[in-house]
């Protein structure tokens, strides 16, 4: 299967050098995006479209316009929302004549989700492109039906492109122009990787097991495939194993420490706990009873593990998870406070504690951590634990999603009052008005998200894994349902991800 692997890719390489036009290079750069083949082609795809940023370019199509636009946006590259304006009349209303165009719509439409405050236009562009796929949808073609019934329910730009891939990889024969190689090498590249996901999988299990029934943790959620998951969605290419490992064993502590605050111990201990965590010295045991005892040397050493698993110049980098650790554990002791003294606390104190403890600051930290010096900085590192942004706003797309779905689903005896019950007490609000407030602070989080691409050029790479893991959110709380925690809904994806082989 390696062997031709890499006769396949040979083969594809050269696909770049045959593309004469741009709208060429478009399409196999969305083809092999879409197939999830792009990460072995990562040096030809940036330089392409960074050739063609800088061309002009003139195209009477709405979907070669759209995948433009979304494919620079993507990559960091900022387009005008103007250049839809070509497919506007003079009262800035889009043309009749593109509203039978199925695939020019849906490329308008995902292609309009990467928008950024303030894009008025594109919000519009979402609404008209919405409006006329909900009518053709039930008229369409295989595959394209299918394509527009995923977007409709959540657009490419928040989409896990695992999964997609893996809906694409067995449409994409139904495609006019398709490539057979392509689709021949997706499915073998697919296959490959998911032995080695499997054999992390594998190992991951067995030290979970580990720690989870050694150290009589068992009031905690035992989760690790779903924790695999969630490291999974930031990257599964294979020169990040040691990272998404890393990261996975990171989330199992986020899940563990969590649990403990909420679900194990007295307020007296929580304070205890959180002492001894921001001591972090092994002389702090003598204050915790005998349970947090085990977890508390269970912790130092795993985080002493990462630093063994890592060469000399990487160590300083588990300092800076540490730190992000010890962060999110005073959050944690500030939420058993409110929860505790029953205390409500108002909307903006709870917001601010409560992103953090989503652990979704410590797992941004977190993921740098294995990573190659290509990505994991010092400057990166510095970034994720400022917590501005696409962190920020990772933090609050898994916060609020969490809290919609908590909600609807009904409180948690343990569970401190959560953003929504904060913003109906505060502001007197019906559960209606909450629930609408939250859901338009998550789409702010998304254009901050996206606007983090254009500002931070360095820190790019930092920033698409951040992405990633925020994308995969919908998969984890979407329909507001925590599939994570009640995670039977998630059995189907697990499978298809990691246990069955892909189907043409
Ligand atoms: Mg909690």
């Amino acid at each position: 299967m390696t062997e031709r692997v890499n006769k396949l890719k040979e083969k594809i390489s050269g696909l770049f050098e045959a593309c004469t036009t741009i709208v060429e290079k478009l399409k196999l750069v969305d083809t092999l995006q879409h197939l999830s083949i792009d990460h072995h082609f990562n040096k030809q795809i940036l330089a392409v479209l960074s050739s063609i940023h800088g061309t002009e370019f003139n195209s009477a199509s709405l979907h070669e316009v759209a995948l433009r636009f979304r494919l620079l946006r993507q990559q960091g590259f900022w387009v005008s929302p103007d250049e839809f304006n070509r497919f506007k009349d003079e009262h800035r209303n889009f043309d009749v004549d593109i509203t039978n165009d199925a695939r020019g719509l849906l490329s308008l439409y995902n292609a309009a989700y990467l928008f950024t405050h303030g894009e008025a236009e594109l919000e519009e562009a979402i609404l008209f492109a919405r409006q006329h796929l909900e009518s053709m949808r039930n008229n369409l073609e295989y595959p394209m039906a299918q394509q527009v019934n995923r977007a409709l329910h959540l657009p490419l730009a928040r989409t896990f492109r695992r999964v997609e891939a893996l809906h694409y990889i067995s449409e994409y024969k139904g495609e006019q122009t398709h490539d057979p190689s392509l689709m021949e090498f997706a499915k073998l590249d697919f296959d490959l990787l998911q032995r080695l996901h499997l054999k992390e999988l594998k190992a991951l299990s067995r030290w979970w097991k580990d720690l989870y029934n050694g150290e009589g943790l068992t009031y905690s959620r035992d989760r690790v495939v779903e924790c695999y998951l969630w490291s999974y969605t930031a990257y599964y290419e294979k020169e990040y194993s040691r990272a998404r490992m890393i990261l996975a064993k990171m989330i199992a502590l986020i899940i563990l420490t969590d649990d403990t605050y909420d679900v194990r111990a007295t307020l007296e201990e929580c304070r205890k706990f959180n002492e001894a965590i921001q001591r972090w010295e092994e002389s702090a045991i003598s204050l915790l009873p005998d349970y947090l005892k085990k977890l508390y040397l269970k912790l130092m050493n795993i985080f002493k593990e990462f630093e063994d698993e890592l060469k000399p110049h990487e160590k300083y980098r588990v300092a800076f998870s540490r730190k992000a650790f010890q962060i999110l554990s005073s959050n944690y002791l500030q939420e058993a406070e409110w929860f505790h003294g029953d205390h409500k606390p108002r909307f903006k104190d709870q917001v601010k504690i409560s992103t953090v403890c989503s652990g979704a600051p410590f797992a941004s930290v977190g993921l740098l951590v294995g990573m190659g010096d290509d990505v994991a900085t010092k400057e990166a590192l510095e970034w994720a634990i400022g917590c501005t942004d696409a962190v920020k706003a990772f933090a609050e797309v898994t916060r609020f999603m969490n809290d919609l779905a908590s909600f609807k689903r009904g409180k948690n005896k343990n569970d401190v009052a959560s953003s929504v019950e904060c913003y109906i007490s505060e502001h007197g609000v019906t559960t209606d008005v909450a629930c609408a407030k939250i859901d338009s602070l998550i789409e702010d989080a998304w254009k901050t998200t996206n606007k983090a691409r254009f500002e931070h050029n360095e820190l790019l790479p930092a920033v698409q894994r951040v992405f990633n893991i925020t994308a995969s959110m919908p998969l984890m709380y979407g329909d507001k349902k925590d599939a994570f925690t009640f995670s039977d809904g998630l059995k189907g994806v697990i499978k298809r991800l990691f246990l069955k082989p892909v189907l043409l």
